[in-house]
């Protein structure tokens, strides 16, 4: 396996002088040289084709023990020294301090075809960030971020990848539910690969110890390497670089929003320099559209992370960023003003976003009006979220409001709430919205087309993620492979899959795993 490597973060940065592998607060660098742990019986259990060809690797190369060596932190990659990166984080609204790589190691970075790449393994053993922790990830979460971080990029969403998911053949203890009742589950690790993994929370640590040579030059080599297209210079870079950051994380907020992606962890120390979807952690799909749903445990009683906060928490990560960076700038009112820009920006893509899912591509100043509706009364009776939007595209513009309702009504969980509550609301928001159709000058067979390529079809729900899970853990693989085969074309009608277009099964409900999660990974 030959890989053009390139590395640039631990190159450019400041590394951290001491060696050992002890569990400290590291000061004056942005990373610590550390090896992954080696493992009992690594054993690959699935890689990505796209990831493969995207790091220059071929399919041969991929069942070779090279690959599997290097990918579950058994053998060093020639010429590479691995490294844990130094962050910190604001945690569900407060300042923790120094987080940083606890379980993730990166490898390398590697430049193929003009694009270059950072590989970090999760869940390869423990660093100088470990803290409590053992530094070990567990099968259910790392078939989680394999399958989900695949899912979001196919569905066209700004996120990190991974590259290959395996075993470590090493036992684990997790107390899942944070109950008093640990159990051993078998570890595994991901390779997951992005162009790079700074967050937020890397720029927080540097000015929160008020280092700001170590603060400017992290932000010179993510400008630099990262956003090149930025050639002012002077405090109007690092405003400029904030610019862009905010509009990045807008526009991920705001399809996470479309496809009714639940994060469940927007800690600063999770939230991407680069606008990427990162840290799969206890994060959910919405089923029954709702917007105080979230689906961590840890998180249940403020629900801090909801569907419906996230937008806010995005602001209020960015403030904390700029705060990070204000060092670089040194005046209030220019970083003031852009986080200002924030909500009236995201309200205007919100409302652009709505009307694609609602197929609408002529401007109306109603619009607003029955997307609020729209979104009340998907929230009277429990509505499926993937299957309402799937069906609104097969709407013909000259049915009448019962035809409508019928093609859509496969998406409620419970057809009598809806005959006693809810039918008039629904009938009401309806002739809105085939009235406001008859403006629209394509014809249904048009927007029936250009809506399938917004509202997916398939989505990872919760409980096809635990299917795989309970399948993993008896050592059958092959619904991994079914599922991330599905989810590579979310927006195909695939019929050959279409038992997985379907609203969650009871069972799922209130089951562990599926709509309760918790930080346990
Ligand atoms: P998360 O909420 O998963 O993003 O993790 C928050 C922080 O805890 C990060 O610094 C992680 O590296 C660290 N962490 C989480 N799980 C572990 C673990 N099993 N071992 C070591 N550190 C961990
Ligand atoms: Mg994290």
């Amino acid at each position: 396996m030959k890989l053009q490597i390139n590395n640039t973060f631990s190159k450019e940065l400041p590394a951290d002088k001491k060696l050992e592998n002890t569990r400290r607060q590291v000061l004056d660098a942005c990373f610590s040289y550390v090896t992954p742990k080696k493992t009992a019986k690594p054993q690959l259990l699935h890689a990505s084709d796209e990831m493969l060809d995207e790091l220059g690797i071929s399919k041969e190369e991929s069942s070779s023990p090279d690959f599997l060596h290097v990918f579950t932190g058994n053998k060093v990659y020639q010429d590479t020294h691995p490294y844990a990166m130094c962050y910190g984080g604001h945690q569900f609204g407060n300042w923790a301090g120094q987080l940083g790589d606890g379980r993730a190691i990166n490898l390398f970075e590697v430049n193929h075809n003009n694009k270059q790449w950072a590989v970090q393994l999760k869940g390869a053993g423990e660093t100088p960030y470990s803290r409590s922790a053992d530094g070990l990830a567990v099968l259910r979460s790392s078939i989680r971020e394999y399958l989900c971080s695949e899912a979001m990029y196919h569905l066209g969403i700004p996120t990190t990848r991974a590259l290959s998911l395996s075993l470590s053949g090493d036992q684990v203890l997790r107390d899942i539910l944070y109950n008093g009742n640990p159990a051993y589950e078998k570890g595994a690790i991901v390779c997951r690969v992005a162009p790079n993994f700074i967050r937020f929370g890397s720029f927080e640590i540097h000015s929160a110890r008020k280092n700001y040579p170590i603060l400017k030059q992290l932000a010179d080599y993510t400008i630099s390497n990262f956003y090149p297209e930025i050639k002012s210079s002077g405090k109007d870079k690092y405003l400029d670089f904030f610019k862009e950051v905010r509009n990045r994380t807008i526009d991920m907020i705001i399809h996470w929003q479309r496809v009714g992606f639940v994060h469940g962890v927007m800690n600063t120390d999770n939230m991407s320099i680069l606008g990427l979807t990162i840290d799969y952690g206890p994060y959910g799909w919405l089923e029954g559209y709702d917007s105080s749903w979230t689906p961590n445990t840890t998180d249940a009683q403020h629900r801090r992370y909801r569907y419906g906060n996230q937008s806010y928490i995005g602001l209020w990560n960015l403030f904390q960023l700029t705060n990070a960076l204000y060092p670089l700038v040194e005046e209030v009112d220019p970083l003031q003003k852009l986080l200002e820009e924030y909500n009236p920006l995201y309200e205007e893509k919100y409302l652009e976003m709505m009307r694609t899912k609602l197929g609408l591509k002529e401007k109306d100043s109603k619009d607003k009006e029955i997307i609020g509706k729209l979104e009340e009364t998907l929230q009277l009776i429990e509505t499926d979220m993937t299957i309402f939007f799937r069906n609104l595209a097969q709407i013909n513009k000259t049915e009448n409001v019962e035809e409508a309702i019928e093609k859509i009504k496969e998406a409620f969980y419970n057809e009598i709430e809806f005959k006693e509550e809810t039918k008039q609301h629904w009938e009401d928001w309806f002739t809105l919205y085939l009235q406001r159709l008859q403006q629209e000058s394509a014809s249904d067979a048009e927007r029936l087309t250009y809506m399938n390529t917004i509202n997916p079809k398939y989505v990872l729900r919760n409980y096809m993620a635990q299917l795989a899970i309970d399948e993993a853990n008896k050592g059958e693989y092959k619904l991994i492979d079914e599922l991330y085969t599905i989810l590579k074309k979310p927006y195909d009608e695939q019929p050959e899959f279409q038992k997985w277009f379907a609203k969650r099964p009871e069972w799922a409900r209130n089951k562990v795993g599926c709509s309760m999660l918790s930080c346990s990974s």
